[in-house]
């Protein structure tokens, strides 16, 4: 409980930079953030952040387990509309302050591009807050006309104490995605980040008591999932738990929901999304395209086009202009700016990969380029290439996360569009083809959360996000978004016929 509150908070240091030429040192909270106050883990364990890039240890950070949250009474008080419209929008603006600071952090942790880290992520993160801040004030009910005489409106209140557990692979920007929407609506968050990118969303909690949150209001423990985020799913105090993660873990989250308090589940999980490429395509823009959809963040994409379906006639030139692509891509150190792919974000995900890239050569497909580790150190992948991919092969029904594209023949749109929808997930999905009608035929006939045209990986604060079937339940952002954090109250009031 918040008796444990350290009052001198330990600050690390971290050291920016990578190698020999060590930057001057940086000095923040790396704990347990609850009632914005420091706190180190009751078990007093630390777990190590690691570069991906080298491997190395960056620094330690308090292990936030089951005690850490069981041991608490999580409450949800009220807290000012005008208060949570005016923090939201004054978060963003810190965001900036400490330049070049959060884009080094995420990349030092996550190993992205830093380029990416500053001009994608960052950028996404700011406009998100900023976003769901003009919300604070606007997400309300409804006045409904009832038969007789009773007037009847509803009220969105927030659903109380929300659960949020966020993955590795965009840190930053899925703690905005869940942040925004929940403060927007007056609720209190109780956060577990990913044990492999803990330090820009601490850094984060540093910023949130300056941006004047109220105690309590936004609570972050860094930990591991099978303690810390089981006991947040599993917690009879917790109202809903929102989750973007493996869809194995997503099945585990609504069990203990069930089995538990029936807490409010929405759930972000994975996907091998189809990318349809039809022979009208623009073929420089599609291969473009279908080469940034699979390989954009070391592909490490819950909706990364992992199937790229390509129409017969046009598929040899396609896969050729493929390969060259990827054989240019630039991999290497994430802080050099002509780096265009950095590390995998951990060993474990490092290993899968090159096992999932064994077993399509045993499986028969063929591999065009990569295939292997690209550096003696650090989780480095080359960017590989399959092409003669079969659907029932492993690498065309699982999801690899990792640079490893599929490409897939077809010959006719009903044939695809039936091939495309033959998978448990449902995240998203694309399509090129300059026939506007058969555009809509491929997007109206697709089971997923998001079909881009002629496009991929768009994205805006305003436009939902998620998935069918087993990638997910529930939406992200928009106005969509905002459902999953209020309960919707009716109220009826009887109106007297006699002035009496
Ligand atoms: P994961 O285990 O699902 O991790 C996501 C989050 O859930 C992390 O914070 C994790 O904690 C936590 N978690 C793990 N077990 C839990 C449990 N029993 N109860 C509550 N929370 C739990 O994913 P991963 O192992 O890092 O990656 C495995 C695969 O998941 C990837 O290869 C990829 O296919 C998929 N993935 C998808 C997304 C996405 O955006 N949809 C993101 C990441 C990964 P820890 O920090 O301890 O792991
Ligand atoms: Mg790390």
């Amino acid at each position: 409980g918040s008796s444990d509150a350290i009052k001198e908070p330990k600050l690390p240091l971290i050291s920016l930079g990578s190698g020999s030429k060590a930057q001057p040192c940086l000095a923040f909270c790396l704990q347990i953030f609850i009632n914005n106050e420091w706190h180190d883990a009751v078990s007093k364990k630390t777990f190590p952040s690691i570069n991906p890039a080298t491997g190395e240890v960056i620094c330690q950070v308090a292990e936030g387990d089951k005690v850490n949250v069981v041991g608490m009474r999580w409450v949800c008080f009220p807290w000012e509309r005008v208060q949570r419209g005016s923090v939201l929008v004054t978060s963003p603006r810190l965001f900036r302050k400490p330049c070049c600071l959060l884009q080094a952090l995420e990349t030092l942790d996550n190993g992205k591009p830093y380029a990416i880290s500053y001009l994608v992520d960052l950028d996404m993160v700011v406009k998100c807050l900023r976003y769901f801040a003009g919300w604070s004030d606007k997400f309300h009910g409804k006045t409904i006309p009832l038969d007789g005489d009773f007037f009847c409106y509803t009220r969105h209140e927030p659903v109380g104490v929300c659960g949020q557990i966020i993955p590795w692979n965009f840190p930053l920007l899925m703690q905005a995605w869940k942040l925004g929407p929940a403060l927007a609506t007056g609720n209190v968050v109780v956060m577990k980040v990913a044990e492999q990118t803990p330090l820009s969303a601490l850094y984060v909690a540093n910023l949130i008591k300056e941006a004047g949150f109220p105690p309590g209001v936004v609570n972050i423990i860094p930990g591991y999932g099978p303690t810390a985020g089981a006991a947040i799913s599993s917690h009879m105090d917790i109202d809903k738990v929102a989750f973007t993660g493996s869809t194995e873990v997503g099945h585990l989250i609504q069990k203990a929901a069930a089995e538990s308090n029936l807490k409010r589940v929405t759930l972000e999980l994975g996907g091998k999304s189809p990318n349809i490429i039809m022979s009208d395509a623009d073929m420089d823009w599609a291969v473009d395209q279908a080469h940034f959809a699979l390989f954009f963040n070391q592909g490490q994409c819950c909706c990364a086009g992992s199937r790229t379906y390509v129409q017969e006639d046009i598929y040899n030139e396609f896969v050729e202009r493929s390969v060259e692509k990827a054989k240019a891509r630039v991999v290497g150190n994430p802080f050099d700016f002509k780096t265009e792919q950095g590390p995998q974000v951990d060993e474990e995900q490092f290993k899968k990969i090159l096992g999932y890239i064994s077993t399509g050569q045993r499986e028969g497909a063929k591999l065009l380029c990569g295939g292997n580790a690209a550096a003696d150190r650090g989780y480095f992948i080359q960017p590989t290439v399959f092409g003669d991919v079969q659907d029932n092969m492993t690498i065309a029904r699982e999801e690899i996360f990792g640079p490893v594209m599929q490409i897939l023949k077809f010959k006719t749109i009903e044939e695809v569009i039936e091939r495309a929808n033959d998978s448990k997930y449902g995240l998203a999905a694309a399509v090129f083809t300059k026939d506007l009608d058969k555009a809509n035929f491929v997007s109206q006939s697709l089971r997923a959360g998001t079909v881009w045209i002629n496009c991929y990986d768009v994205f805006g604060a305003q436009a939902p996000f998620g998935g069918y079937k087993a990638s997910g339940n529930g939406r992200e952002l928009g106005e969509y978004g905002l459902e999953a954090y209020v309960e919707v109250k009716n109220v009826t009031i009887k109106i007297p016929q006699k002035n009496s």
